[in-house]
């Protein structure tokens, strides 16, 4: 069994994930995501499964995985409550969108527990 914040880094990472797919799945046009690049992360371990993203958004994917794998902040608050925010800019904005978006979407089906840990 994991540590328990290994276990909460997970399920946050695989949360990322499923508010970045269900985004690019309604605005962009996903690629066969296996083939795309991602930083040399096992993203398919991270998330249990192959991601279908376009190439941008397989890009923020593989940022926030890593960003929430080594935050610093323990316990780790909400970003937007963070000092550090250590996103870079442009994805910064862009998991915004993604999180206002999907999270408006998973409420709306139902989803709140998707809500507990958001992000930004
Ligand atoms: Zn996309």
């Amino acid at each position: 069994m994991m540590p328990k914040a290994a276990a909460n880094i997970r399920r946050e990472q695989r949360t990322l994930a499923r508010f970045i797919e269900v985004y690019c799945h309604d605005h962009h046009e996903p690629a066969e995501a296996a083939s795309i690049p991602l930083q040399a992360l096992n993203v398919q371990e991270i998330i249990g499964h192959v991601p279908v993203l376009c190439t941008g958004c397989a890009k923020l994917l593989a940022h926030a995985l890593v960003k929430r794998q080594n935050c610093p902040m323990d316990p780790k608050p909400m970003c937007k409550h963070c000092p550090k925010h250590c996103y870079a800019p442009a994805y910064r904005q862009q998991i915004r969108k993604v999180m206002a978006y999907s999270g408006r979407k998973l409420v709306l089906r139902g989803r709140v527990d998707y809500l507990l840990h958001l992000l930004t």
